[in-house]
């Protein structure tokens, strides 16, 4: 469990707050393919419902941040979990990061092939392993060691994403045929899921899990399973991004936002703000979801949507892609 360090110095009441995503990027009408607007807002929804659901009865952000993750690792429409995107050997790779802003404490696994909800895997590490970060089959081996549970490869298929590799592939060669830049080609949609959470005892976490990118290569990780870049909590603020993995690795992103409150004293909004925009200046694209001890949210995305929710207890939900 995440014991409840630091409880003094937090606001006296916090409202629990549960912010989600599924993942940002050019959100073109091919990703409605095979699941329509509405299924995209219904599994949003449910992952937000069931977060909220353990805020809403005092359970640890910890916790509620999993949850919401589990759900959408859970829906094929989104890049984690169940519908991940293809790697170029035709086989999926899972990150997912996990991280307690009350104790500093935090687990990621990068690279793992049969967990049914990496993010669970992630905890496994950040409960109960002398580590922060497992990577590839001994995370596997170890998590499923530990009751994690694992699930067969057609578990995580999906028609559109080995639909998406083949594509993927097929740019890959024109790109060698006329300009010699081979290299991952992004989906439309760069997917990724996330979560963070206040509870009502002041306690911050974040949670985030991944395909990946399509048609990624020689054991490519991005900034998802990376505490620090694409997951952060601290005792005043929790993080988590979707992007192109890449830029935000090279930022730190989400200790970046981190740093920008504890040392200047931004408010939330501006320091994600001002995060994202030194990442588009480098040209990259993505967003993040962040909430502050306090309760105040932010959302920012520098591209054509970002599939996202946010809720307090006792509030109304909200669910948005545009
Ligand atoms: N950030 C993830 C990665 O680069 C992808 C995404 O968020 O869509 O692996």
């Amino acid at each position: 469990m995440c014991p409840d360090l630091g409880r003094a110095k937090l606001p006296a009441m916090p409202i629990p707050t549960l912010v989600i995503h599924g993942g940002a990027g050019l959100v073109k009408a091919h990703i409605f393919a095979e699941h329509q607007e509405a299924d995209y807002h219904a599994g949003l929804s449910a992952a937000l419902a069931a977060g909220l659901a353990v805020l809403a009865a005092g359970g640890p952000a910890l916790d509620a941040a999993q949850r919401a993750v589990e759900v959408l690792e859970d829906h094929p429409g989104f890049n984690a979990g169940r519908g991940a995107v293809y790697a170029h050997e035709g086989h999926i790779e899972l990150d997912a990061s996990i991280m307690c802003g009350a104790t500093g404490r935090a687990g990621a696994v990068a690279g793992v092939r049969t967990l049914r909800h990496p993010i669970q895997g992630a905890r496994v590490v950040l409960e109960r392993s002398a580590h922060v970060l497992l990577a590839g089959a001994g995370a596997d081996t170890y998590c499923a060691g530990q009751g994690v549970a694992t699930a067969p490869p057609a578990h995580f298929h999906t028609d559109l994403r080995w639909q998406q590799l083949q594509a993927a592939k097929t740019a890959d060669r024109i790109a060698l045929d006329h300009d010699g830049a081979p290299g991952p080609v992004t989906d439309a949609k760069l997917g990724t899921v996330g979560a963070v959470a206040l509870d009502a005892a002041g306690r911050l976490a974040a949670a985030t899990s991944t395909g990946g990118m399509t048609n990624k290569r020689w054991g490519r990780i991005g900034d998802s399973p990376l505490i620090g870049a694409g997951t952060f909590a601290d005792g005043r603020v929790a993080i988590s991004c979707t992007g192109h993995g890449e830029h935000f690795m090279r930022h730190v992103a989400a200790h970046a936002v981190a740093q920008r409150v504890e040392l200047l004293g931004e408010p939330l909004g501006a320091a994600c703000q001002a995060v994202l925009d030194r990442i588009e200046a480098g040209g990259g694209l993505g967003g993040l979801i962040a909430v502050d001890a306090g309760g105040a949210i932010a959302l920012p995305f520098n591209t054509g949507g970002m599939f996202r929710g946010h809720q307090a207890v006792g509030g109304p939900a909200t669910v948005a892609i545009w």
